[in-house]
Order: structure tokens, then C-alpha cells, then sequence
């Protein structure tokens, strides 16, 4: 079976630095990558928030990203893993391109935001419909908008975005938000932001970019356009994980995986966890990047560690 040092599955920021850092530490690694390279950021329109870059487009840093990784020799190989096996001290990829073995890997699969799957979600994302207020809350400066959630999610960033908006519409399918009393107050008492309640969103409207959302009252059947340039959506975000269920690797209930804070390991000898899939306070592409390069470099101990023993 082909065997590498260390293989890293998912190429998004996390992915991608913990390339870097593997082969600058002269690691034998593959990288594994069933969609997108660059991951999430290539669906985001500009980001202004990688510093050293005051803006550039999201496919672009994904691009530059893979270019760097690249550069320094790591192979990234577009893939789909069908299973895997942690039983034995090798990690054994399973996936539709053949079977790979390693003495260490990272997941760093990622995260995806639970969509609405409404007519003209998909087709305005990037242009009006977010999933993420700091990466584009700046482009509605006094523009009217909505925020899509009940959660703590939905009701902080909500808030964040009353620092541009004018208004922001809170939509919501029950007459109770979900998120903590805290917050949740204090974004009810915010005369920016007009709650929405017992409401769902039936469908974005716009040519080039969003315009109007339709709406449907849950309790009594009313239905309505509400205008908004800016929709951003909050409810709720999943991990890429399900084909680690059956492993043994740890993960929460919803399926995030459990790593140690420092170290990045999990409970598993020899896998770490890195970027958005993990349990984390904070899920931006910065943090990914960072976790890649920790990531890396417990594993890089625990191969040094490996080695002295055989
Ligand atoms: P969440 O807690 O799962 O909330 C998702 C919200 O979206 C809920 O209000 C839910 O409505 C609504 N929703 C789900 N599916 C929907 C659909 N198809 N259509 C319309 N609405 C839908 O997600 P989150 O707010 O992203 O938070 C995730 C986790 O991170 C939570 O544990 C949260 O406490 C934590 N978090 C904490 C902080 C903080 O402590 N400062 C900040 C952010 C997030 P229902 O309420 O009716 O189910």
C-alpha cells in the first residue's frame, strides 16, 4: 500500500498551511481533497481580513495558498476518502483512487454552513446572500439588510452588523431566539435591528444581487417581501465529519471533532485535528492556518518521537 510520514485530509487553510509546515520540516506528505482547494474562502467574494492583504478575492488566496504548498513540494491529490481505518499504529486511507497508509495524519475536513436550500440562495452567494458578516458586513454601509437565525450565531453577528446597516431585518421561524438571554436582549434593545418573528424566508430576489426576500408568517400563513440588499444566513454550521463516524475518533454530538486545545491531538495516537472540523471558539481562516501549523508540528513530534522508538 502506498505509505507516506503524514497525510492531511482536507485542502482549505488548515490543510494547506499544515502542507507548508510539513514539508519545511522535510515531511513525506499528501494532502487529500475531495472538492474545492482553498475550501470555503473560494466562495467568498472579498476578504479584508487575512492580514497583509487589505483585499483580495477568495479564489485568489485559495489559489495562492495552493501555489505556496505546491512550491515547497507538497502533492495535493483531488480524492474522495470512502473509509478509513485507526485501528493499528498506521492510519489507512481508504479512498476512490486507491488506498494510502501513513504514520500520522491531520483532518482538517472543514465545515460547511447549513443553507436554507431556498430559490436563489445558491445563485446570489457572493452577491448579496453571506455567511459571514465579517467578511462582508463592510459592502452594505447604510444599505438595508437581513439576518436569517435565532441563534447566538445569528443574534451576535446581527448586532456586529448594525455597524454598517442602516436596518437589519432578524428573521426568525419562532417568536423566541434561541441564543443566550444575554445577547439576545441586548440585540432586541438595538434600534437598528427590527425582529422578524414566527417568519421563514421562502426565496431571494435579485437579478445581480439580492433585492428582496419573500417571507412566510409560520403562524398565520401571511406572506411578504421584505427588502434587503444583504442576506446573511445563520442557522447553524456542520462538520465535514461524517466519514469519520466509526472510526473511534471523538467528536461531539453534532459531529465535531474533539482535539486537544495545545497540541491538536485527538484521541486517537498519531491524528490531530486542525481548522473549522474541530471543536473551537472561533472559526475564521485565520484560526484554520493557524491550527495547520500546530497541527503540523505535534505531528512532526510525534513522528521524531516514533522514530527514536523503532
Ligand atoms: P444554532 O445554535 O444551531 O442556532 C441555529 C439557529 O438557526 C436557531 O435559532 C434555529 O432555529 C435556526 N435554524 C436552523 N435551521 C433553520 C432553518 N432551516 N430555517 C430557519 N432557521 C433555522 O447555531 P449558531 O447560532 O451558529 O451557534 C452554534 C453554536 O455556537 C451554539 O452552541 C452557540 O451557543 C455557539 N455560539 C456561541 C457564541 C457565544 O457564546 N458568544 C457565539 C456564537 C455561537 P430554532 O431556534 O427554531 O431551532
Amino acid at each position: 500500500m502506498e505509505h507516506h510520514e503524514l497525510l492531511i485530509l482536507g485542502a482549505g487553510p488548515a490543510g494547506l498551511t499544515a502542507a507548508v509546515y510539513a514539508k519545511r520540516s522535510g515531511l513525506d506528505v499528501v494532502v487529500l481533497e475531495k472538492g474545492a482547494i482553498g475550501g470555503q474562502i473560494t466562495t467568498t467574494n472579498d476578504v479584508e481580513n487575512w492580514p497583509g492583504i487589505k483585499q483580495i478575492s477568495g479564489f485568489d488566496l485559495a489559489a495562492s495558498l495552493q501555489e505556496h504548498a505546491e512550491y515547497l513540494g507538497a502533492e495535493i491529490r483531488v480524492t474522495e476518502i470512502e473509509s478509513l481505518d485507526f485501528s493499528g499504529p498506521e492510519k489507512i486511507v481508504r479512498t476512490d483512487k486507491g488506498d494510502l497508509s501513513a504514520d500520522a495524519l491531520i483532518v482538517a475536513t472543514g465545515a460547511r454552513h447549513r443553507h436554507l436550500g431556498v430559490p436563489g440562495e445558491a445563485e446570489l452567494t457572493g452577491r448579496g446572500v453571506s455567511y459571514c458578516a465579517v467578511c462582508d458586513g463592510p459592502f452594505f454601509r447604510n444599505e438595508d439588510i437581513m439576518v436569517v437565525g435565532g441563534g447566538d450565531t445569528a443574534v451576535e453577528e446581527a448586532e456586529y452588523l448594525t455597524r454598517f446597516a442602516s436596518k437589519v431585518y432578524l428573521v426568525h421561524r419562532r417568536d423566541r431566539l434561541r441564543a443566550a438571554d444575554m445577547l439576545a436582549k441586548r440585540a432586541l434593545a438595538n434600534p437598528k435591528i427590527e425582529p422578524v418573528w414566527d417568519t421563514v424566508v421562502t426565496a431571494i430576489n435579485g437579478k445581480t444581487g439580492a433585492e428582496s426576500v419573500s417571507v412566510k408568517n409560520v403562524k398565520n400563513g401571511g406572506e411578504k417581501q421584505i427588502p434587503a440588499t444583504g442576506v446573511f444566513i445563520f442557522v447553524g454550521n456542520l462538520p465535514n465529519s461524517e466519514v469519520f463516524k466509526g472510526s473511534g475518533l471523538d467528536m461531539d454530538a453534532t459531529g465535531w471533532v474533539i482535539a486537544d486545545h495545545a497540541t491538536l491531538r485527538t484521541n486517537i495516537p498519531g491524528v490531530f485535528a486542525a481548522g473549522d472540523v474541530r471543536v473551537t471558539g472561533l472559526r475564521q481562516m485565520i484560526t484554520a492556518a493557524a491550527d495547520g501549523a500546530r497541527a503540523t508540528m505535534s505531528a512532526y513530534a510525534f513522528l521524531s518521537e516514533l522514530e527514536k522508538a523503532n
